[in-house]
Protein backbone atom coordinates (compact mmCIF):
# COMPACT_ATOMS: atom_id res chain seq x y z
CA UNK A 1 0.00 0.00 0.00
CA UNK A 2 1.33 3.25 -0.92
CA UNK A 3 1.49 5.50 2.05
CA UNK A 4 1.54 9.54 2.62
CA UNK A 5 4.92 11.38 2.91
CA UNK A 6 5.29 13.88 4.93
CA UNK A 7 7.02 17.07 3.26
CA UNK A 8 10.34 18.83 3.73
CA UNK A 9 9.11 22.82 4.34
CA UNK A 10 11.47 25.94 3.69
CA UNK A 11 13.82 26.39 5.67
CA UNK A 12 15.64 22.64 5.69
CA UNK A 13 18.74 21.93 4.21
CA UNK A 14 17.87 19.48 2.01
CA UNK A 15 15.85 21.94 -0.09
CA UNK A 16 18.66 23.96 -0.57
CA UNK A 17 20.79 21.21 -2.14
CA UNK A 18 21.77 20.00 -5.31
CA UNK A 19 19.72 16.09 -6.18
CA UNK A 20 22.40 13.43 -7.13
CA UNK A 21 21.49 11.96 -10.25
CA UNK A 22 19.91 7.74 -10.28
CA UNK A 23 21.82 5.64 -11.76
CA UNK A 24 19.91 2.37 -11.08
CA UNK A 25 16.11 2.32 -11.23
CA UNK A 26 15.67 -0.41 -8.44
CA UNK A 27 12.43 -1.50 -6.50
CA UNK A 28 13.28 1.37 -4.08
CA UNK A 29 13.10 4.13 -6.28
CA UNK A 30 9.64 2.16 -8.15
CA UNK A 31 8.15 2.22 -4.32
CA UNK A 32 9.18 5.92 -3.65
CA UNK A 33 7.74 6.83 -6.84
CA UNK A 34 4.22 5.29 -5.68
CA UNK A 35 4.91 7.11 -2.52
CA UNK A 36 5.29 10.31 -3.93
CA UNK A 37 2.04 10.60 -5.98
CA UNK A 38 0.10 9.23 -2.83
CA UNK A 39 1.67 12.35 -0.86
CA UNK A 40 1.10 15.12 -4.12
CA UNK A 41 -2.53 13.80 -4.54
CA UNK A 42 -3.17 14.02 -0.60
CA UNK A 43 -1.71 17.50 -0.35
CA UNK A 44 -3.50 18.43 -3.75
CA UNK A 45 -0.74 19.50 -5.24
CA UNK A 46 0.49 19.04 -9.11
CA UNK A 47 3.87 18.59 -8.87
CA UNK A 48 6.75 17.26 -5.94
CA UNK A 49 10.55 16.49 -5.90
CA UNK A 50 12.52 14.06 -4.02
CA UNK A 51 13.86 16.57 -2.15
CA UNK A 52 10.45 17.40 -0.71
CA UNK A 53 10.41 14.16 0.79
CA UNK A 54 13.52 14.21 2.05
CA UNK A 55 15.34 12.39 -0.61
CA UNK A 56 18.53 14.46 -2.44
CA UNK A 57 18.05 12.21 -5.26
CA UNK A 58 17.20 13.94 -8.89
CA UNK A 59 13.47 12.25 -9.49
CA UNK A 60 10.08 14.65 -9.67
CA UNK A 61 7.08 13.46 -10.25
CA UNK A 62 3.67 15.62 -11.75
CA UNK A 63 0.52 15.43 -12.41
CA UNK A 64 -2.02 18.18 -14.49
CA UNK A 65 -4.98 16.01 -14.85
CA UNK A 66 -6.70 16.78 -11.65
CA UNK A 67 -7.28 20.18 -12.94
CA UNK A 68 -10.24 21.24 -14.83
CA UNK A 69 -8.45 22.28 -18.38
CA UNK A 70 -6.15 19.33 -18.07
CA UNK A 71 -7.71 16.01 -17.76
CA UNK A 72 -6.06 14.58 -20.44
CA UNK A 73 -2.60 15.18 -19.53
CA UNK A 74 -0.69 11.68 -18.51
CA UNK A 75 1.02 12.09 -14.74
CA UNK A 76 4.94 12.06 -15.65
CA UNK A 77 7.99 10.87 -13.83
CA UNK A 78 11.08 12.55 -14.65
CA UNK A 79 14.48 10.94 -13.67
CA UNK A 80 18.01 13.06 -14.07
CA UNK A 81 16.09 15.58 -16.13
CA UNK A 82 18.13 18.10 -18.25
CA UNK A 83 16.27 21.80 -19.62
CA UNK A 84 18.83 21.13 -23.36
CA UNK A 85 16.39 24.77 -24.51
CA UNK A 86 13.82 27.26 -23.59
CA UNK A 87 11.77 29.38 -25.65
CA UNK A 88 9.61 32.46 -24.58
CA UNK A 89 8.57 33.81 -21.41
CA UNK A 90 5.71 34.29 -18.88
CA UNK A 91 4.81 35.22 -15.62
CA UNK A 92 2.37 33.26 -14.26
CA UNK A 93 1.65 33.11 -9.97
CA UNK A 94 3.11 30.11 -8.46
CA UNK A 95 3.36 28.13 -4.45
CA UNK A 96 4.74 25.45 -3.30
CA UNK A 97 4.08 22.86 -0.86
CA UNK A 98 6.93 22.74 0.68
CA UNK A 99 6.15 26.76 1.17
CA UNK A 100 2.74 26.82 2.56
CA UNK A 101 0.59 29.45 1.33
CA UNK A 102 3.15 31.75 -0.48
CA UNK A 103 2.46 32.81 -3.80
CA UNK A 104 3.74 35.03 -6.18
CA UNK A 105 4.45 35.77 -9.52
CA UNK A 106 7.12 33.78 -11.00
CA UNK A 107 8.98 34.95 -14.34
CA UNK A 108 9.60 31.66 -16.50
CA UNK A 109 10.35 30.53 -20.31
CA UNK A 110 7.22 29.22 -21.87
CA UNK A 111 8.45 26.40 -23.56
CA UNK A 112 11.09 23.58 -22.87
CA UNK A 113 12.69 20.99 -24.31
CA UNK A 114 13.29 17.93 -22.19
CA UNK A 115 15.67 15.21 -21.69
CA UNK A 116 14.89 12.84 -19.01
CA UNK A 117 14.60 9.26 -18.16
CA UNK A 118 11.68 7.87 -17.28
CA UNK A 119 10.21 5.16 -14.77
CA UNK A 120 11.50 2.25 -17.09
CA UNK A 121 14.65 3.24 -18.03
CA UNK A 122 13.85 4.69 -20.75
CA UNK A 123 15.49 8.37 -22.26
CA UNK A 124 13.24 10.73 -23.29
CA UNK A 125 13.54 13.60 -25.26
CA UNK A 126 10.41 15.90 -25.06
CA UNK A 127 9.15 19.53 -25.65
CA UNK A 128 6.73 20.73 -23.24
CA UNK A 129 4.37 24.16 -23.34
CA UNK A 130 2.26 25.86 -21.06
CA UNK A 131 1.49 24.79 -17.38
CA UNK A 132 3.19 21.56 -17.86
CA UNK A 133 6.47 23.06 -18.54
CA UNK A 134 5.87 25.58 -16.10
CA UNK A 135 5.58 22.89 -13.32
CA UNK A 136 8.68 20.75 -14.75
CA UNK A 137 10.71 24.13 -14.66
CA UNK A 138 9.70 24.46 -10.85
CA UNK A 139 10.08 20.47 -10.07
CA UNK A 140 13.44 20.45 -11.76
CA UNK A 141 14.55 23.92 -9.90
CA UNK A 142 13.52 22.27 -6.67
CA UNK A 143 16.79 19.31 -8.14
CA UNK A 144 19.05 22.12 -8.08
CA UNK A 145 18.11 23.58 -4.37
CA UNK A 146 16.32 26.55 -6.16
CA UNK A 147 12.92 27.56 -4.78
CA UNK A 148 10.30 29.76 -6.23
CA UNK A 149 10.86 32.60 -3.96
CA UNK A 150 14.36 32.88 -5.11
CA UNK A 151 12.47 34.82 -8.19
CA UNK A 152 10.33 36.88 -6.49
CA UNK A 153 10.32 40.68 -6.49
CA UNK A 154 11.25 42.23 -3.15
CA UNK A 155 7.43 43.42 -3.24
CA UNK A 156 6.31 40.23 -2.74
CA UNK A 157 9.13 38.73 -0.77
CA UNK A 158 8.24 41.55 1.46
CA UNK A 159 4.58 40.59 1.76
CA UNK A 160 5.50 37.39 2.54
CA UNK A 161 8.28 37.78 4.52
CA UNK A 162 6.09 36.99 8.13
CA UNK A 163 4.38 34.25 6.56
CA UNK A 164 8.09 33.23 5.21
CA UNK A 165 10.17 33.09 8.96
CA UNK A 166 7.00 31.27 10.71
CA UNK A 167 7.58 28.41 8.15
CA UNK A 168 11.21 28.31 8.84
CA UNK A 169 10.17 28.00 11.89
CA UNK A 170 8.10 25.01 11.89
CA UNK A 171 5.15 27.56 13.42
CA UNK A 172 2.62 26.27 10.81
CA UNK A 173 -0.40 23.90 10.60
CA UNK A 174 -1.05 22.25 7.37
CA UNK A 175 -3.23 19.94 5.59
CA UNK A 176 -0.99 18.06 4.88
CA UNK A 177 2.04 15.81 7.18
CA UNK A 178 5.22 17.96 7.30
CA UNK A 179 8.58 17.29 8.72
CA UNK A 180 9.31 19.10 12.07
CA UNK A 181 12.52 21.14 10.95
CA UNK A 182 13.14 20.68 15.20
CA UNK A 183 13.52 16.98 15.15
CA UNK A 184 15.15 14.62 13.08
CA UNK A 185 13.43 12.71 10.70
ZN1 LIG B 1 7.75 23.33 -5.02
Amino acid sequence: MPKVLPITTYGRDILRKVAKPIKDININIVNLVENMFYTMKAAEGIGLAAPQVNEGISLAVIDISTLNDYKNEKPLVIINPKIIDTNGQSLVNEGCLSIPEVRGDVKRPEEILLEYIDLNGKENKREFFGLLARVLQHEIDHLKGKLFIDYLSEEDLEKNKELLKKIKSNKIVTEYPIYNSKSKP
